[in-house]
This record gives C-alpha cells, structure tokens and sequence, in this order.
C-alpha cells in the first residue's frame, strides 16, 4: 500500500500571444496555459501523477486554486483502493457537496476535478506499464461502465446501452488494436488557419498541411464576412474543390447571423462549421443545423459536461462531437460522452491543440477505435503543431496520423525543465 503525500500545482503559461498562435474571433491574445498538478504518493516505485487543465492565460491563477482545492479528497489516503475503483473515486469528488454548489458539473471546479482524474489515470497506467489508450481498451466492458456515472443521462442512454456497445465492439479488439499500431489515427491539421495570420501565412501551412498528409483543415471564420470569403477561396484555391476545409467561428454569432454568415460561404463547401454560437445553446445549435443543412455543425470543446453533449444528440444539433480532454471532469466523463456519440452514431473529431490537448486527446480517440465504436470512418483528431516539444511523450504525426503511443500514462506529463520555464512570475519569460 501507498499513500497520496502531495498535491502539487503549477502555473504556467506561455507568451503565444506575441506571435498570434491561436488567435481567432473570440480569442485575439491567448497565452497557451496549463494549470498543472502533479499527484505524488510515497510509493517506491517513484511514479507520479501529471495532468493539467489547459486555459488561455489570466484565470490560470483560478484554475490552480480550484485544483489545489481538492487535495483534502486526496492527500494522505491509500492510494491502491482508488485506482482500483476508479468510477467510485469519481463519484466521491463529483460528489463533494459544498464545491459542487460551485457548478453543478461545470466550470471551473468541474475542469479541476478533471485534472485530479486524469493524474491518477496516468498513475493507474504508468503503474500497469501501458499507455492509457491500451489500458482502457483492454478493461472488459463491465470494467468500462463502473466508470461512467449515468446520473443524468438514462433517458438517452443507460447502462445496459452501454454494454450493448461495448460488447458488440469486443470481437475485433485485438485486430484493431494491431491495425492502430501499425497506421495511427487520421488527423486534421488548423495550423494554416489562425485569424491573425496573413493571406500568404495561410496560403503557405495549407499547402503543406496538403503536403504533408492531413486528411482536412480548418479555418477560423467569423470576425469580418468579407474577410473569411477572401480567406476561404483562396484556401480553395490552394486546396482544389475536394478537399475538406472546416470552419471555425469560435461562439462569435446570433443564431440567425450563424445562419445568414455559413450560408454566405456555403459556396466553398464547408466540411462544416465549429461553435456558430453560445456552447450552451443547445435549441440555438439545433436550429442552425436546420437552416444550414446539409453543412454540418459540430461542437464541444465548450461543453462543459456530458448533460450538455446528451442534449446536442438528442436534439439533432450536432452532426460531429468535439470532446476535450480537459472540458469535463476528466477521462470518466469522456468515457460517457463516447457512448453517447455512438449510441447516437455521429463521429467524435475531438478538440485539440492548445498545449497538450493532442498528447492527452489521442488516447481517447484510439480507446473509441479499438474498444467502442470500432471505426476510424469520417473521424479524426484536430492537430495544431506547435508547444509538443514540452512533453514527455510528444505527439508522433506522420502522413497526417497520429501514431499510436506506446509509453506509460496518460501523454499529459511536462518535461520538468519546461515546467520550471514557464512557471508564471507575473510577465512573460524573455519579455
Ligand atoms: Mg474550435
């Protein structure tokens, strides 16, 4: 037995703001942020818990408070009955009556208790010695519902849909599982696509996004009309008539101006179109769909938990699911939305980018692959290149995939000297 002596956290940003990384109609100047923590126990095989919650910079400082509150669940208990019961300890934190007031199951106490997760994920799968998309996709598919708590989703999907699921895929999981290893997962690069990048800038990463084998890109959209039809034709000029070029308006629009501004561009075939609106409008979602169809919309990097991800399915909102590796409260949770996409069939392209959400989302898509839906078809996982090179276990891109890791854990772990550089003193390193 071993104890949870420490809860560590960090803040750290980075200055991506002076080169405009990342900018887009909502965001003109993030700062890449992760509110870090590290879960130390007393163990003697030295193995520590890393993951984070990614933000774009002032609010970091919130972001750690609220990881730091919960290190009375954690700190000075045994640490084996948790990790062998990772559903229950799941419960038990969500559970926290006096912080769940906070939310419920949302914001940024619920982002918090994602990160204190998905660090004893990564102990769980350090310790087991497999990297966690293995972990998960070998667990049996009773193992895989003890962790989904079903509170709040049994109209619309309920254990026994679950295991349904999970035991239809269960044939082919080993078949898989090789066919991973050997060509990744399709990813999709929007690189060439920052609002803050010149018409050249754009023209250039799309040509190489092309180059360099990415099945689509992305653009962001919704700052000037005028602007984005300049954008998108010379992005379809580069990339011919076929290949899929997806949009992105960062929750910049009325529902009727959603409407009126994709229609404007439907001439240059969106793939489809990310966050027209408010992530919590649900109805709002739903009615853009319909006046767009048949361009898809597609959402969830803002979903701030599995009710709002049922609800989207339900109301026919979203033909593609954008989960976060640090929206909700961690792997769990994701576990959740992952059988309700597939219990609905629509195709989850999970949100990344940021600092570290493609090391931590990866692991998710591929668990889908070999362990839920079985299928790669009309998926793939958003790929920003840029701030890998802070990882233990960086992303492994080639002809547009994401290779399949093979280390321990959870992919969230920092190099200590990155961590030891970017810790936020007030201004930014070098400025
Ligand atoms: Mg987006």
């Amino acid at each position: 037995m071993s104890r949870i002596v420490a809860l560590d956290t960090t803040d750290i940003r980075f200055p991506t703001s002076l080169s405009l990384d990342g900018s887009d109609a909502m965001n003109p100047d993030p700062d890449y942020s992760a509110a870090y923590v590290i879960v130390r126990t007393d163990a003697e095989d030295g193995v520590d818990g890393h993951a984070f919650v990614f933000t774009i910079g002032r609010g970091n400082d919130v972001q750690v408070a609220a990881i730091d509150a919960l290190a009375g669940h954690l700190v000075g208990r045994e640490i084996e009955p948790l990790l062998d019961d990772m559903g229950g300890t799941f419960r038990d934190i969500i559970g926290d009556s006096q912080l769940r007031w906070l939310g419920p199951e949302k914001g940024v106490m619920h982002m918090a208790i994602g990160a204190v997760i998905n660090a004893l994920w990564d102990i769980k799968a350090k310790r087991a010695g497999l990297p966690l998309w293995q972990l998960l996709a070998r667990m049996t598919p009773e193992e895989l519902v003890d962790l989904v708590d079903f509170r709040y989703l049994t109209n619309a999907l309920t254990r026994d849909d679950a295991l349904e699921i999970l035991r239809a895929a269960e044939p082919g999981r080993a078949e898989r599982e090789r066919e991973l290893l050997a060509t990744g997962y399709p990813g999709y690069t929007t690189s060439p696509g920052w609002l803050g990048y010149s018409d050249e800038k754009l023209e250039r990463l799309a040509r190489e996004a092309m180059a360099d084998g990415f099945t689509q890109i992305k653009l962001k959209v919704g700052a000037d009309l005028d602007d984005d039809i300049r954008r998108f034709r010379k992005a379809r000029e580069v990339c011919g008539p076929d290949f899929p070029i997806a949009i992105d308006a960062n929750q910049r629009w009325e529902v009727s101006e959603a409407i009126e501004w994709v229609t404007a561009l439907a001439e240059f075939h969106p793939a489809w179109i990310e966050e027209p609106t408010s992530p919590d409008d649900v109805l709002g979602h739903a009615e853009i769909a319909r006046g767009i169809a048949p361009i898809r919309v597609a959402t969830g990097e803002h979903a701030q938990n599995r009710v709002i991800f049922k609800q989207l399915l339900q109301a026919e909102a979203i033909s593609v699911m954008q989960i976060d590796a640090v929206r909700v409260a961690g792997v769990n949770e994701n576990i959740a939305n992952l059988l309700l996409a597939a219990k609905f069939g629509v195709p989850v392209c999970p949100h990344a980018g940021g600092v570290g959400l493609c090391e931590a989302v990866q692991h998710l898509s591929m668990f889908d692959f070999v362990a839920v839906t079985g299928t790669r078809e009309g998926r793939m996982i958003e790929f920003v290149d840029h701030l890998h090179e802070h990882f233990v276990i960086p992303t492994d891109i080639r002809g547009g995939s994401y290779m399949a890791p093979t280390a321990a854990g959870s992919g969230m772990e920092m190099k200590a000297e990155s961590i030891a550089a970017y810790t936020w003193t007030g201004r930014h390193v070098g400025v």
